[in-house]
């Protein structure tokens, strides 16, 4: 018996990272898989990896920063698959010019809180009444370890994004509690994904970066998605509300080892 047999998942982002990884391992524990992106082209390559391997998993182009977009991502799961038990909320960006308050333009702001506070509300005001129709089950939040620490190298749109999605899942865990949804943050430390590489483009960056990181090394996205296939599971069946950070050792740090 596997871990998802039965289940339908929907992950947002699945087109590369930690969606695209999530996608692949929940497949393999037997969920059904919805693989979310605005990126069309690279939602239809995971679910085409997932379906390879011998999976089940359909490809929705939507911008989760849109209510008509996040209203059909979660229709088409229920249509396709019959319902909805496994959200998870993962798509995000970090732009390359957000930076300091005075330093960070308005739209920069407005466009990172829409799409990773925004599109993770969204996802849970059509998705969490989809898995109470189901009966039950989990919703996984990406946040992030900057949601809990300060930088140097600020970004606070991204940062203020990522504390608004955990404060999110905190309110929507306790008010759920009762109704058989589990909602938990999934805080990834730093990861050698696209997203923070093209980023930390030069080897000296990267080492700027990995000298608060107490294990020396950036995460890996199939790790992100371990922590949330526990989340997802019901391994995980009295945890709601949780920072579960993966994250290096990164927030338990004060002086990291030479
Ligand atoms: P990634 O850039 O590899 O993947 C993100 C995916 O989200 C992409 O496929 C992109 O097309 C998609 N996406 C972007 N905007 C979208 C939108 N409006 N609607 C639908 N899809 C959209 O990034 P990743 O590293 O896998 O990050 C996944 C999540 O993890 C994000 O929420 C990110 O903030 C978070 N995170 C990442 C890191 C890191 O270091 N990479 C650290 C902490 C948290």
């Amino acid at each position: 018996m596997s871990r998802l047999d039965g289940k339908v998942a929907l992950i947002t982002g699945a087109g590369g990272g930690i969606g695209r990884e999530a996608s692949a391992l929940f497949a393999s524990e037997g969920a059904a898989v919805v693989c979310v992106d605005i990126n069309v082209e690279s939602a239809n390559e995971t679910a085409q990896i997932v379906n390879e391997a011998g999976g089940r998993a359909i490809a929705v182009r939507a911008d989760v920063s849109l209510d008509a977009d996040a209203e059909a991502m979660v229709r088409s799961a229920e249509d396709t698959f019959g319902a909805l038990h496994i959200l998870f909320n993962n798509a995000g960006i970090m732009h390359s010019d957000d930076g300091d308050a005075q330093g960070t333009t308005e739209a920069i702001w407005d466009l990172t809180m829409n799409v990773n506070a925004k599109g993770v509300f969204l996802g849970c005001k059509y998705g969490i009444p989809a898995i109470l129709r189901a009966g039950g089950g989990s919703v996984i939040n990406t946040a992030s370890f900057v949601a809990k620490l300060g930088a140097a190298t600020p970004q606070v749109a991204y940062t203020a994004s990522k504390g608004a999605v955990l404060a999110l899942t905190k309110e929507l865990a306790v008010v759920h509690a009762r109704q058989g949804v589990r909602v938990n943050a999934l805080c990834p430390g730093p990861l050698r994904t696209e997203l923070l590489m093209k980023l930390l483009d030069t080897e000296e960056k990267k080492q700027r970066r990995l000298v608060h990181v107490p294990m020396g090394r950036f995460g890996l996205a199939d790790e992100m998605a371990k922590a949330a296939l526990f989340l997802a599971s019901d391994d995980s069946s009295y945890v709601t509300g949780t920072e579960f950070m993966v994250d290096g050792g990164i927030t338990a740090a004060y002086v990291t080892p030479e």
